[in-house]
């Protein structure tokens, strides 16, 4: 039977800041462009806040931040938890303007918007479970009392490719904690956001405790981050990004967590099973068109089977549909901006140039749109630049090696630390590897898999700070010590 058509809901054609509980253009009328990565057109404008609408916007969190934490734990649970059934209910509005502007296939982009109402509920249970102390006292008639007391107002920054995700795991933590919370969300994919902080004050949030701002982030982030009201800092991007801004909060005294870059290795041991390593990682590798910190790329195969290994990946590659995220069927989407292209064409060249073999992929594809074949470059000299730098694309690389240590002592060679995989049949090796491989995550013979239960982040260059578990929301309190005298 033909299906009657969906009408698509329509991209808007302007998007505000949230000031004060108020959505508003800036004081100054100013906007930005957003495109649709997989048409070059443009889909409409964001507000871009000047220094007046920061004033106003760090003014409300504070007021808010004195409402919001003395409600009671349930109090804000409830509200945290109305704010996840919107999101829910206006799943597929918001997941439709998250292809729009970023490019994911649809289902990526649905499986996000409700992974994040997941988060939010995850998180305002967990705030009721923001236990303190009691503890004995070295002398009689004294009561020893540690409470969590929340941070203050945070401001977080938060990147393109998740556009969702990257301000839940921040944003569900901080509001459970008693924080409130200013977000400049990114420029390039705004409406997204947009619509989760819409979901929180459609619930009821009282007015100051979540705001949302675009602009330049190197101004936002300067401005924000010496503001004295502001008292904690959190950001996820690249790790060159990450530490000018760590550096800025340490001469502000502001704590912050970082969540940046990574260069996932995945080590394939003689014994692996190679059609999981195809199905779970290879496919992983092309989520998000490659835009994902935890992406695996560097497929550290041994020689036994990495002529294999490299056939079954490469024949992958090339049956994945590429195309229109909002297409029927579609796998991968196009990459969130040119930049990221060029990126990728550098990074080829440079591979080839130092002998590398390009088993498939390393074009742009024709048309509009920033669409870049899925690359597997093999036998990769470890001076290449794709070796040392994160793609950050849909590129993968294979080298090879004869003993577990050389594998080993490769995938910890960069100095980044945040997710790993491994795939071996043997309970010796994958306990060697749990226990000798730096990184924040490790994945034993599956594609990552990530909840708001577990932990999430990197050592090294990969930041510090988690953005998962019960351990999330402890940068986002202090302990604060009451001991009381009973005379
Ligand atoms: P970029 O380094 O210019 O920006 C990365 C992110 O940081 C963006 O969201 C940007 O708005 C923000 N940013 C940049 N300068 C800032 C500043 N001074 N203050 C506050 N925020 C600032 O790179 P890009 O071209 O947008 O993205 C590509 C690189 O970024 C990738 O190579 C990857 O390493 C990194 N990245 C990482 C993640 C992640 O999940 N860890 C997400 C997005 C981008």
């Amino acid at each position: 039977m033909p299906q009657t058509p969906q009408l698509q809901p329509a991209y808007p054609s302007s998007i505000q800041l949230l000031v004060d509980g108020a959505w508003q253009d800036a004081a100054d009328g100013a906007t930005l462009a957003v495109y649709n990565p997989a048409t070059g057109e443009t889909l409409g404008q964001v507000a871009r806040a000047g220094t007046a609408d920061l004033e106003r916007a760090v003014a409300a969190a504070q007021r808010g931040f004195e409402v919001w934490r003395w409600l009671s734990a349930h109090e804000r649970q409830a509200i945290m938890r109305r704010a996840a059934q919107l999101l829910r209910e206006r799943a597929t509005t918001i997941a439709t303007f998250m292809t729009q502007e970023q490019g994911k296939p649809l289902p990526e982009a649905l499986a996000e918007v409700r992974a994040g109402a997941d988060i939010i509920e995850w998180f305002a249970d967990e705030g009721l479970r923001l236990y303190g102390r009691l503890v004995p006292s070295r002398r009689s008639q004294v009561q020893q009392l540690v409470v969590q007391d929340p941070v203050g107002p945070v401001a977080a920054f938060t990147p393109w490719n998740f556009p969702i995700n990257q301000i839940v795991r921040k944003l569900g933590a901080a509001l459970a904690a008693g924080c409130s919370f200013l977000c400049k969300a990114p420029e390039d994919t705004p409406a997204s956001p947009a619509e989760l902080l819409r979901c929180f004050v459609d619930a009821g949030v009282p007015a100051g405790v979540v705001g949302l701002v675009y602009g330049d982030p190197a101004e936002i982030s300067r401005y924000l981050i010496a503001h004295p009201a502001i008292r904690k800092i959190t950001f996820t991007g690249s790790t060159a990004v990450g530490k000018q801004l760590a550096a800025l909060a340490g001469q502000h005294m502001k704590r912050c967590t970082m969540e940046l870059g990574g260069h996932a290795p995945v080590i394939v041991a003689e014994d692996a099973d190679l059609a999981l390593v195809v199905k779970s990682v290879g496919a992983g590798k092309l989520r998000n068109a490659g835009q994902v910190c935890i992406s695996p790329t560097r497929f550290l195969v041994h020689r036994s089977v990495q002529a294999e290994l490299v056939e079954r990946l490469a024949q992958y590659f090339e049956g994945v549909k590429i195309g229109n995220g909002l297409e029927e069927g579609v796998q991968m989407g196009p990459l969130a901006h040119a930049r990221r292209v060029a990126a990728m064409q550098e990074l080829v060249a440079d591979a080839q140039a130092h002998g590398a073999q390009l088993r498939t992929g390393g074009h742009v594809l024709e048309g509009p749109g920033n669409f870049f074949a899925p690359t597997l470059l093999v036998d990769v000299p470890q001076q290449a630049a794709v070796c040392n730098t994160e793609p950050f694309g849909p590129l993968a690389i294979v080298r090879g090696f004869e003993q577990l240590d050389e594998a080993i002592a490769e995938a910890n060679r960069l100095p980044y630390g945040l997710a790993a995989y491994a795939f071996t049949r043997s309970l010796k090796t994958a306990h060697v590897l749990g226990q000798r491989v730096e990184a924040g995550m490790l994945w034993i013979n599956q594609a990552a898999l990530t909840s708001a239960e577990m932990p999430f982040g990197g050592i090294k260059d990969s930041g510090y700070g988690s953005e998962g578990g019960p351990e999330a929301l402890q940068p986002y309190v202090t302990p604060k010590v009451i001991s009381t005298a009973m005379i």
